[in-house]
């Protein structure tokens, strides 16, 4: 029997609150050049509709790479004694975020492992000099954390947080996540909704045992979450992993991933991964870009230290001087007839703001 034109199983997921699992696999399995060019092209549209030809510019620092725990498919986990670890000072830190701030960019990722010594009351401290000394948004992504740790830190004015599922299928996220727990995953999600965080999530594709099904499943599950933001990933094993001698995530299979999250999303901001950015011949983050991201996040992180944040090898501009990414960006940017968005870019969700306006009166 001939397949339906895949524009059929597009529009109803388009048109779905939540759409049926089954036809996002369908378009998931295609292989066929013709559909996934009508793909991406729908994704592209649902992004120029909802969020226009700028890209959004985040600025991250990555502020240690010590970690508590063992995720399979990282290079910071904490058996690999072959890593240096670091932590930068506060004032590395601040000196990191004046250089974001003279760029003109208008958002800090302030980023790290789980890291058991980070002192929380440090980092709330850290977060008010920033809020104190420049007009930025500031977005943590530094793990799993006990709720009132998250008020504190919400309190000291972190405007964001970004805490991956990674997949969505409990199965696959025990096997890759040892002694970790998927319920305080989903937990520490709603605390950071109820807190009043603009909140970011997103998937990992290339998982061990991952199927059409279960990526399926995880679109499902960032539509119903609805995030402000969302990373579409690609696996890159690292040679001191469990799973250094995985082949790398498919990349068509990571853009159909990313196009999907865009037209079931509408308006949630996606970056074009730096993950994707690494992989293959040219920057991947340029097709990206083409079929629904809308972010790119450069690393501001100071240059003796980026590349031992070493979650995956090959990671793009571990030496190009903080910086220097804007000539860059511009250039790969208006390559592609898009401009470079440097206002805020805060969630397009409008839903926080009865919870900020709570979070301040108490
Ligand atoms: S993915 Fe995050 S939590 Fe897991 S080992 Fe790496 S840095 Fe740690």
């Amino acid at each position: 029997m001939a397949q339906t034109p895949i524009r059929t199983p597009l529009e109803r997921i388009c048109k779905a609150e939540t759409p049926a699992r089954a036809d996002v696999e369908d378009v998931l399995r295609r292989e066929d050049e013709r559909d996934c060019a009508e793909l991406f092209a729908f994704a592209d549209q649902v992004r120029r509709q909802y969020m226009g030809d700028g890209i959004l510019l985040r600025g991250i620092v990555e502020f240690s790479n010590h970690c508590r725990n063992t995720c399979l498919y990282c290079g910071l986990h904490r058996n690999n004694h072959k890593l240096e670890r670091y932590h930068l000072t506060a004032g590395q830190v601040l000196d990191s975020v004046s250089l974001i701030a003279s760029q003109n960019i208008k958002t800090v990722v302030l980023q790290s492992g789980e890291d058991d010594d980070l002192d929380a009351g440090w980092l709330a401290d850290l977060i008010a000099e920033v809020k104190s000394r420049h007009d930025l948004a500031v977005t943590l992504s530094v793990g799993e954390w006990p709720t009132e740790v998250y008020r504190m830190w919400r309190q000291a004015g972190a405007d964001r947080y970004l805490l991956k599922i990674e997949t969505s299928d409990p199965g696959l996220y025990a096997a890759h996540h040892p002694g970790m727990s998927f319920e305080n995953r989903l937990r520490c999600l709603d605390d950071l909704e109820a807190l009043g965080y603009q909140v970011g999530s997103g998937c990992l594709v290339g998982l061990r045992g991952q199927t059409a099904a279960s990526l399926a499943g995880d679109i499902e599950f960032l539509a119903k979450r609805d995030f402000d933001m969302i990373g579409i990933g690609t696996f890159i094993p690292h040679p001191m992993t469990e799973l250094g001698a995985q082949a790398v995530g498919n990349v068509r299979m990571t853009l159909k991933v990313l196009a999907l999250t865009r037209i079931v999303t509408r308006d949630s901001h996606l970056p074009a991964t730096t993950a994707l950015g690494s992989i293959g011949p040219g920057d991947g983050r340029i097709p990206a870009l083409q079929v629904g991201a809308n972010v790119l996040m450069p690393s501001f992180t100071p240059l003796p230290y980026r590349r031992l944040y070493d979650i995956y090898p090959g990671k793009r501009c571990v030496t190009e001087s903080p910086g220097s990414c804007a000539g860059c960006l511009e250039s790969m940017v208006t390559g592609i007839g898009r401009f470079l968005d440097y206002s805020r870019g805060d969630s397009l969700k409008g839903r926080r703001c009865h919870a900020l306006c709570e979070l301040k009166s108490s």
